[in-house]
């Protein structure tokens, strides 16, 4: 065998998961990636991710998270990039929806440090968000943004020098089990392993059609403001947000160059049918609403976003990811479903332990490929 684990991929998880197999369980990792290493068409591009531990989907989330936080440090601690900021998120909505319901279990069952703000403190200390009445605000302490493009790239440097060949453009076209492991065809030639990790992102039912029915393609459209001032938008002073107010999910990060800052919509792109179908920009009148709905929300950005970029990621039908064994030698972690790029480091080291038969820290019977049945 040419390795112990093949892993395909080398977007989010695919990085994570071959920094901790080659450098934390000495295993020999070949990794493959069909793009250049870094390249822009990942669920990872956009230059920065939420990170909270205060979870809207479920505060069953909490235990990974945390682990994923120190995950994240201990990534950053080795490089010389920075990875992640720890300027707290803002859960803004009404306390009787189920998602900030979720967020206050999430910080309050796990002790984690939090502020419940009501909205004349809100008005007080977040300005910036303009006229609030009957939400509160959940400032989750631990939350921050992350640096994704960074990360990935950092992953892959540690996975390298810990002894991992990493393969740039060379598309996986099929993985198939042979006695005692797995074959993997490239368009660079045939690699076999003992096991494989296929961590294709929105390309995963590519390769593996069990999945096809699981996973819906979905664009994600980030959306860039310029401030008239930037300082009020500084990570000290304007955490990360999400806010939900019926039907709209805005979502902002604080500014990071000190000139823009990013706000949009989530949850409201539809579905495409191909990864390769994904139109990289947005119709004008598409950026006139996300621009009308963040100004009605951030009174003081302009209601045209300065700039735009369109990406994908793969959701299931209950939006948890799919971990397991899928075929013979063969596991797979995708089906993100827009919210795992802060949990990729914890992903690769249960994506790690699954190929290694080692045991988890975590019950990940909760994301097997066999709960929807059929
Ligand atoms: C715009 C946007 C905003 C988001 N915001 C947040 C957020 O704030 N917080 C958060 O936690 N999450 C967020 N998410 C979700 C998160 O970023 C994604 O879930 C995650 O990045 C997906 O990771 P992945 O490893 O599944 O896929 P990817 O990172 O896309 O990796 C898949 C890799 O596999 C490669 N590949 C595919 N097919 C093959 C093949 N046949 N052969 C070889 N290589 C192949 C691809 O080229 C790619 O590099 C967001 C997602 C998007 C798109």
């Amino acid at each position: 065998m040419d390795a112990d684990v093949v892993v395909v991929g080398l977007g989010t998880v695919g990085a994570m998961a071959s920094w901790r197999l080659a450098e934390i369980h000495g295993a020999r990792v070949i990794g493959v990636e069909r793009h250049a290493l870094g390249h822009d068409f990942g669920g990872y591009a956009g230059e920065s991710r939420l990170f909270r531990t205060g979870y809207h989907e479920s505060p069953e989330y909490v235990p990974m998270l945390l682990q994923a936080r120190e995950l994240w440090q201990e990534l950053e601690r080795g490089g010389r990039r920075t990875l992640f900021h720890p300027a707290g998120v803002l859960s803004i909505g009404a306390p009787t929806i189920t998602p900030m319901r979720n967020v206050l279990v999430s910080v309050q069952q796990h002790g984690i440090a939090h502020e419940v703000l009501d909205a004349a403190e809100l008005a007080h200390r977040f300005p910036q968000h303009g006229s609030i009445t009957d939400e509160i605000g959940v400032l989750d302490k631990l939350g921050g943004v992350l640096r994704p493009e960074s990360a990935v790239h950092e992953a892959l440097r540690r996975a390298r020098r810990a002894g991992a060949e990493l393969l740039d453009s060379a598309p996986v076209t099929a993985v198939e089990p042979i006695p005692g492991g797995v074959r993997v065809t490239t368009e660079q030639g045939v690699r076999t392993a003992k096991h494989v990790v296929v961590t294709a992102g929105a390309w995963a039912a590519q390769l593996l059609p069990e999945l096809r029915a699981l996973l819906d393609i979905r664009p994600l459209v980030l959306t860039w403001f310029a401030p008239e001032d930037p300082a009020r938008y500084a990570p000290e002073v304007f955490p990360g947000f999400i806010r939900d107010l019926g039907d709209v999910h805005l979502f902002g990060i604080p500014s990071l160059d000190g000139a823009l800052v990013k706000a949009g919509w989530a949850d409201a792109w539809g579905s495409i049918d191909d990864p390769a179908g994904l139109t990289r920009f947005l119709e004008p009148h598409a950026m006139a609403g996300v621009g009308r709905d963040v100004h009605g929300l951030l009174p003081e950005l302009p209601a045209q976003p300065s700039r735009h970029s369109v990406h994908m990621d793969a959701y299931t039908p209950d939006r948890r990811a799919v971990i397991g064994a899928i075929q013979p030698g063969v596991a797979v972690v995708a089906g993100l479903s827009g919210h795992g790029f802060k949990l990729a480091p914890a992903f690769g080291e249960i994506a790690a332990r699954l190929v290694l038969g080692l045991p988890q820290q975590h019950d990940i019977s909760r994301f097997s490929p066999d709960r929807f049945g059929g």
